[in-house]
């Protein structure tokens, strides 16, 4: 999920990144644990929404996409937990009566507030058995992701990071949308900074920013097949590739520590990944695309 105005941005403590990472545990919990086992052909969209409800609800957590509306916008409050697209949706589809199907992917974006803090997190399943250039699409966006968080761990401002990512997408054939960005999250689901996946004229111009310990940021490349345009359907949320052709999207919550990258809403004992310097690890399929 993403909004046009990103408030405010606060440095957190060591102390505020466990609270984080509590409520990073949490969303990773619910896409992992209650959403994969979920995927298969004949489930509703609406249904996997009801699960990730209910996981939020039992831990007394908040939806933080339940009735959001974007700052100085008159589109209607978003009517779900999760923003669940399918193939050729970008991002910010609404849960219904769709069934999945085999050979689709669905992107599934979710985030919650426990205990006054926030975690956001999105992963993109295939259902069944996808076309092998759907599935390297898959494995290039969470390849950028993972890359991007590696590059963390050295780097010293965002716009190195997003430089690769860009050129990482690009070598593979592929297009990273620019309309949407990641975006800096705490007590709130969006803060300062913005987040691109690219070098955007906004960064270049005054939006860069340092990686200092403390900074914690939704990072969430959204990758296109064909072309980086998107569209809005009529629903006023749903965005679609222009072309229809498919789109995936990846997203984590990641700190910068004076350690390195803590990855909030990655899997338990999976928060510090052990690669760094920009050296992208390679990713076999099982790790890919079948989570814990
Ligand atoms: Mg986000």
């Amino acid at each position: 999920m993403q909004s046009r105005r990103k408030p405010r941005r606060e440095n957190k403590s060591p102390q505020n990144l466990e609270m984080m990472r509590r409520a990073g545990l949490l969303v990773w919990e619910a896409l992992h644990r209650v959403v994969a086992p979920m995927i298969r052909p004949g489930v509703t969209t609406r249904e996997i929404d009801a699960a990730v409800e209910r996981t939020f609800r039992e831990h007394h957590a908040l939806s933080l996409f339940k009735n959001y509306v974007p700052e100085g916008t008159n589109v209607p409050p978003f009517p779900a937990v999760t923003c669940i697209s399918i193939n050729e949706e970008v991002v910010h589809g609404i849960p219904g009566p769709r069934q999945l199907k085999e050979g689709d992917i669905v992107s599934i974006d979710t985030g919650c507030k426990l205990d006054g803090w926030c975690g956001d997190a999105a992963y993109t399943y295939p259902v069944g058995q996808v076309d092998p250039e759907v599935r390297r699409l898959l494995e290039v966006t969470q390849g950028v992701l993972d890359l991007a968080i590696g590059l963390m761990a050295t780097a010293s401002r965002w716009s190195q990071v997003a430089a690769e990512m860009e050129k990482y997408v690009k070598d593979h054939g592929f297009f990273v949308v620019e309309a949407f960005v990641g975006h800096g999250i705490g007590r709130e689901m969006h803060e300062d900074p913005q987040v691109p996946n690219f070098v955007s004229d906004q960064l270049k111009k005054s939006g860069d920013f340092a990686l200092e310990p403390g900074l914690v940021i939704a990072i969430e490349p959204m990758v296109n097949m064909g072309t980086k345009r998107v569209r809005t359907r009529p629903d006023r949320w749903t965005q679609v590739t222009a072309d229809r052709r498919p789109s995936a999207h990846f997203e984590h919550s990641v700190a910068v520590t004076a350690d390195g990258p803590y990855v909030l809403t990655a899997a338990p004992g999976k928060d510090r990944p052990t690669t760094s310097g920009g050296i992208h690890k390679s990713i076999t399929l099982g790790e890919t695309l079948n989570p814990p």
